[in-house]
């Protein structure tokens, strides 16, 4: 997702983070532009446009109704649950997917040095960033998880923290979750009196790409023929890949090769720019923490070109490190100690990034889940 991010500003898009939509603004039943606020400094201001993409995934009937659109609701939101667990001796070093008691799939996959299992389907009406797993949601993964992997010693106490997330599906009364398509509906808002305003719902992230290139055709964008095609390659060659990747990282930030994989294995073919980055400072080729083989340059590539703009964004987004299984309070300290000095905080925003990311690190970790 970075890199499709960082390839749309390099092809002109202007990306603004902590941007919120207020308003689309409608004039004689067209799209004229939106009202917006700037979430951190409050400034509200406004932008011209004829046609806007809603691509605000669960949110899309939120957007429209505050928009005063007379649409119907075409979002049936579904949150999925998630675990993250410690590694066991016997951890499975793939990711697994298997059939759980009621016959769904379960999902268990080796995730940042631990063990993500997933995913629940819950109808799920509320806002979506008030979603979080149940207690019910988490003894249902455990259960599955103990199915697979009786051995493992691994209880409900052991959960490390459980997040959730809400699927945009399409709108099915009366349909099984389950049952509900994946695919995507771009719907033109025309014959609701706003022309030129698309709505996205539901679809993949496997199918993003096509999604997006099928959202520029309907806005009367022409796309390049042919159309480029995403292939899929034998799990060994990526690894071969991002081995090059490490070693000529490695080579060209003169820093150890544990890190230049673990760099490569996140960000990709990125792990170059980064590796340029810190050749050219000290300072960045620092650890985040020292527990991990991650370092500062990620996370001052991440503020100059992924629009990252907080300790949280990149602690928890960009180089998920603080989602790790020996992450504290005093790894949060370090980090933000690094991460500032390359950045230019001083000491008060440093203050200020920490109580304001370990506030938002704990919204996210729900250990025991809610009602
Ligand atoms: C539990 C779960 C499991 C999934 N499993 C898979 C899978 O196995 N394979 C797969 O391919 N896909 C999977 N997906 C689907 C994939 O993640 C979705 O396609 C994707 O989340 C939807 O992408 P989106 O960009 O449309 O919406 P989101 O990712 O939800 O993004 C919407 C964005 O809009 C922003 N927004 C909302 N309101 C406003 C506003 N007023 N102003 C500005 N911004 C706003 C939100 O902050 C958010 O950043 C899964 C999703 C979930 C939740």
């Amino acid at each position: 997702m970075a890199e499709w991010l960082i390839e749309a500003i390099e092809a002109g898009a202007l990306a603004q983070n902590y941007t919120r939509l207020l308003q689309i603004e409608i004039n004689d039943g067209c799209v004229t532009g939106a009202r917006l606020r700037d979430t951190l400094s409050g400034a509200e201001f406004a932008v011209t446009a004829n046609q806007i993409v809603n691509a605000s995934g669960p949110w899309v009937d939120a957007v429209t109704a505050a928009s005063g659109l007379n649409a119907e609701r075409m979002i049936g939101g579904v949150k999925g649950s998630h675990l993250v667990l410690p590694r066991f001796a016997e951890a499975p070093k793939q990711a697994i997917f298997a059939e759980a008691a009621d016959g769904r799939m379960v999902f268990v996959i080796p995730w940042n040095e631990q063990i993500l299992v997933g995913t629940t389907e819950v109808e799920d009406s509320g806002d979506p960033g008030d979603a979080r797993p149940t207690g019910g949601e988490i003894d249902y993964l455990m259960t599955s998880f103990q199915r697979f992997f009786p051995q493992s010693g691994i209880t409900r106490a052991d959960v490390r923290y459980a997040f959730s997330g809400v699927r945009p599906l399409p709108l099915s009364p009366g349909r099984k979750a389950s049952a509900v398509t994946r695919r995507h509906i771009i719907y033109d808002h025309m014959p609701d009196g706003a022309a030129g305003l698309f709505s996205i719902i539901g679809g993949k992230l496997t199918t993003a790409a096509a999604l997006a290139r099928e959202a520029v055709k309907k806005m009367g964008i022409p796309v390049p023929e042919p159309e480029p095609v995403t292939g899929i390659v034998p799990a060994g060659e990526v690894e071969e890949t991002c081995r090059q990747w490490a070693q000529l990282a490695a080579g060209k930030a003169g820093i150890r090769t544990a890190s230049a994989e673990a760099i490569a294995e996140w960000h990709g073919r990125r792990a170059m720019s980064i590796a340029a980055a810190a050749a050219r400072d000290e300072a960045l080729r620092v650890p985040l923490c020292r527990h991990t083989l991650h370092i500062v340059a990620e996370a001052t590539e991440a503020f100059a070109h992924e629009c990252a703009v907080t300790l949280g964004d990149v602690l928890l987004r960009r180089v998920p490190v603080a989602l790790g299984p020996c992450w504290s309070e005093s790894c949060t300290r370090e980090a933000a100690q690094a991460i500032g000095r390359a950045a230019g905080w001083g000491q008060s925003e440093i203050g200020r990034q920490i109580e304001n990311f370990e506030e938002e690190r704990a919204r996210f970790l729900h250990p025991q889940g809610g009602n």
